[in-house]
């Protein structure tokens, strides 16, 4: 096993870099090349003041990273929380390359952050912050350039605030430059459910492959975000059993099933899943480790770590969420035989699905939520297969194998575009 402190082994950006330069090394990458996709292409750093509700000024930092462009505009979205750094927007923007190319739509990859706590701030604050962080990028943002999406701690309206503020300084309206917006203002069908159904899609995909039966699979969920919520939903509405359900400020568990739909409708009314009768409280940590046949994490970073992996005890691990898994974590994992789906495929229907969005918007034309869904599934079996069929014939694993794929193709087009230096 590595020898890592904690903090290294939790750093977004080395846990990225790690997997990039073990794949690479596999794939004998051109180290040119591989210097290139490294690092990412530009990293911006805004200071934007903000005028408060009770009339103070408060100054906040945010960050837009675009990793790469070199198969089309930098694409990904922007996070709202306290925890926001330069290291995590760098992994979360480079993660967001290699996703497009593993579900091969025509992006590159970025990601912004504002450091501050969404909880805590009032909509007019919200909104101002918002539109201020907009303003301070707004050379480098465009249909063409740089296009935004939601993340943890943003939202439809965040991105309907965006569209606005660009639209404003363009003098027109410009929808294609932010995706995830409303669907009235040129947001597509199914985007909102678009990652949960992503998620339940490759796991159809895997229960496939491993020869296993729906028929009571039981299926455990970190997170119930937008992300979490929507996976637990369509994955219940297929005939999973989802038997437990982590949150932030608690945990649930029932071994028949939650009724997702009802949790939903607690949630709605409490603001929170705790005091939910139909399920029994837990501790959110330890949920992770009972017996279950999928277990998602589906809100943040670094979840399974050195310090739980080896008591985890799900047969597929699918991530919803950005690097919940670190390196040291993947080797305790890969000899428990966990099969893992790897984030840059688990979770990218939600970026197939803003590469819809952009789409309709450019054509003004609006597609069905049929239509919508239907192009998503067939994306992501497609790439599933695809990973999947790499992992056999190169022998390694499922998360090399997506960062191999990926790799391959944006050195492929890297080198025909040629270096302009
Ligand atoms: N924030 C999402 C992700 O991490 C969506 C990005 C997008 O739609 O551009 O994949």
């Amino acid at each position: 096993m590595q020898t890592l402190t904690l903090e290294q082994e939790t750093n977004p950006w080395e846990a990225q870099a790690a997997r990039f330069d073990f794949a690479a090394k596999k794939l004998n990458l051109d180290q040119g090349i591989w210097k290139v996709l490294r690092y990412p292409a530009r990293e911006l750093i805004v200071h934007i003041p903000v005028g408060m509700d009770d009339g103070s000024i408060e100054v906040f930092t945010g960050y837009r990273v675009q990793h790469s462009v070199a198969r089309g505009p930098a694409k990904g979205g922007i996070r709202y929380s306290p925890d926001v750094s330069l290291d995590e927007v760098r992994a979360l923007a480079s993660w967001m390359t290699w996703k497009c190319a593993v579900v091969n739509i025509p992006f590159g990859g970025a990601k912004g952050g504002v450091i501050c706590d969404p909880k805590k701030m009032s909509q007019g604050e919200l909104e101002r912050m918002t539109r201020r962080y907009t303003a301070e990028l707004i050379e480098f943002l465009g249909p063409e350039k740089d296009v935004p999406a939601p993340d943890m701690g943003t939202d439809e309206q965040t991105m309907a605030w965006i569209m606005d503020t660009y639209s404003m300084h363009m003098r027109q309206t410009v929808t294609a430059v932010v995706t995830g917006k409303p669907v009235n203002i040129g947001g597509s069908r199914g985007r909102k459910e678009a990652t949960g159904r992503g998620v339940s899609v490759v796991c159809d995909e895997a229960m496939k492959h491993l020869g296993m039966s729906i028929d009571g699979c039981r299926v455990i969920i970190q997170g119930f975000g937008n992300v979490g919520s929507n996976s637990a939903k369509l994955l219940a509405q297929k005939g999973y059993t989802v038997t437990g359900i982590a949150e932030y400020d608690g945990a649930l568990y029932n071994a028949d099933g939650i009724d997702i739909h009802a949790l939903i409708q607690h949630r709605q009314k409490t603001g929170t899943i705790t005091g939910f009768t139909e399920a029994e409280a837990v501790d959110k940590h330890e949920l992770l480790t009972y017996n279950c046949e999928i277990l998602i994490p589906a809100a943040t970073e670094n979840v399974i770590t050195s310090k739980n992996a080896d008591r985890i005890r799900c047969k597929i691990l699918c991530e919803g969420a950005n690097g919940p898994t670190t390196t040291v974590a993947d080797d305790i994992l890969a000899d428990k035989r966990v099969f893992i789906i790897p984030d840059i495929l688990a979770n990218a229907g939600g970026v197939t699905t803003s590469y819809f969005e952009w789409v309709q918007d450019r054509m003004g034309y609006f597609w069905t939520e049929d239509e919508v869904n239907q192009r998503l599934d067939n994306i992501m079996k497609e790439s599933f297969c695809d990973v999947v069929n790499y992992a056999r014939n190169h022998n390694v694993n499922n998360r090399i194998a997506a960062y191999m794929l990926a790799i391959d193709r944006v050195a492929y087009t890297t080198k025909q575009r040629g270096i302009y230096a």
